[in-house]
């Protein structure tokens, strides 16, 4: 399957998170909401919202002198492609660590337990004896190991 890159910057992340919870919107909506939480200002708002709409993140659509905004890609996909990115930066080995510290900082309800916990049970099933360290030399101390 091939594997959706998304890249965006925080900035960027900010614009789509309103365009995600609004499903379709318009610059001076966004500019509405991300200047007062960010107190960004409106060119820089705008320059923002130009650059999703080159990387084909947001689409626009014309109406008028109105321009309407939709996601091209969803939230789910987005914080998915972070994650991966996030593990590609580390040496193989070290993701399942990566992983417990992920968890051991974040805020976690009941639920959410129950439902990690769910899921180390099903990867029990596809767990492997051991992972080959993935890195070169001099990025990593795997070797001395
Ligand atoms: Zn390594």
């Amino acid at each position: 399957m091939e594997k959706l890159q998304v890249k965006i910057s925080d900035a960027e992340w900010e614009v789509m998170r309103v365009v995600w919870t609004l499903g379709e919107t318009t610059s001076p909506e966004i500019i509405l909401i991300l200047q007062e939480k960010m107190g960004w200002k409106p060119p820089t708002i705008k320059t923002l919202i130009g650059r999703l709409v080159k990387k084909d993140i947001l689409s626009t659509e014309n109406f008028g002198k109105k321009y309407i905004y939709r996601p091209l890609v969803t939230e789910e996909e987005t914080v998915k492609s972070a994650t991966e990115s996030l593990f590609a930066h580390i040496c193989a080995k070290k993701i399942g660590a990566t992983i417990a510290d992920l968890i051991d900082e974040a805020d976690l309800t009941h639920d959410d337990i129950s439902m990690i916990m769910e899921e180390l049970v099903a990867k029990k099933e596809t767990a492997v004896e051991s992972i080959a360290c993935n890195c070169v030399p001099g990025q990593c101390e795997c070797a001395e190991h």
